[in-house]
C-alpha cells in the first residue's frame, strides 16, 4: 500500500483539513509555504492523467476543495500543482494536488 493510501486508511497518521466520500485534504508533511495542503482522491491512481481519465468528477473535486480551503484561509491567492513523474519532482505515485499559498510565488517555478 502507498503512503498516501495508508493516509487514507488511517495506518499512519496526517494532520486532515477536509474530508469527503471521495476526497481527503492533509497538511504537507516538509510544507513550502505557509499553507501547504495536499488534496488527494482516496482511491489510488498514480498521477493526475489517470485520474482524469478514470474519475473525472474526483478530479473536478479537488479543484473545488482547494478552492474552498483558500477562501476559508483567506488566501489572496494560491497555487496548484500536480507533478507528474520523476523528473517534475513526483516523489509520491498517488495522484495529489498542492495548495501553496500565504506568501508570493516566483514565476516559472525551478
Ligand atoms: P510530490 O513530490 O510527489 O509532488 O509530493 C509529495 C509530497 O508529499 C511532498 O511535498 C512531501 O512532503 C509529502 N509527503 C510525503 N510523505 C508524507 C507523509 O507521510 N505525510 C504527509 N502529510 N505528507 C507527506
Ligand atoms: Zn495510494
Amino acid at each position: 500500500m502507498c503512503v498516501f493510501c495508508k493516509i487514507v486508511a488511517k495506518e499512519i497518521p496526517a494532520d486532515v483539513v477536509f474530508e469527503s466520500i471521495d476526497v481527503l485534504a492533509f497538511n504537507d508533511i516538509n510544507p513550502e509555504a505557509p499553507t501547504h495542503v495536499l488534496v488527494i482522491p482516496k482511491w489510488h491512481y498514480e498521477n493526475a492523467a489517470d485520474l482524469a481519465a478514470s474519475a473525472p468528477t474526483t478530479l473536478a473535486e479537488l479543484f473545488t476543495v482547494a478552492d474552498q480551503i483558500a477562501k476559508e484561509r483567506e488566501l489572496d491567492g494560491y497555487r496548484l500543482t500536480f507533478n507528474t513523474g520523476e523528473s517534475a519532482g513526483q516523489s509520491v505515485f498517488h495522484a495529489h494536488l498542492h495548495i501553496l499559498g500565504g506568501r508570493p510565488f516566483a514565476w516559472p517555478p525551478g
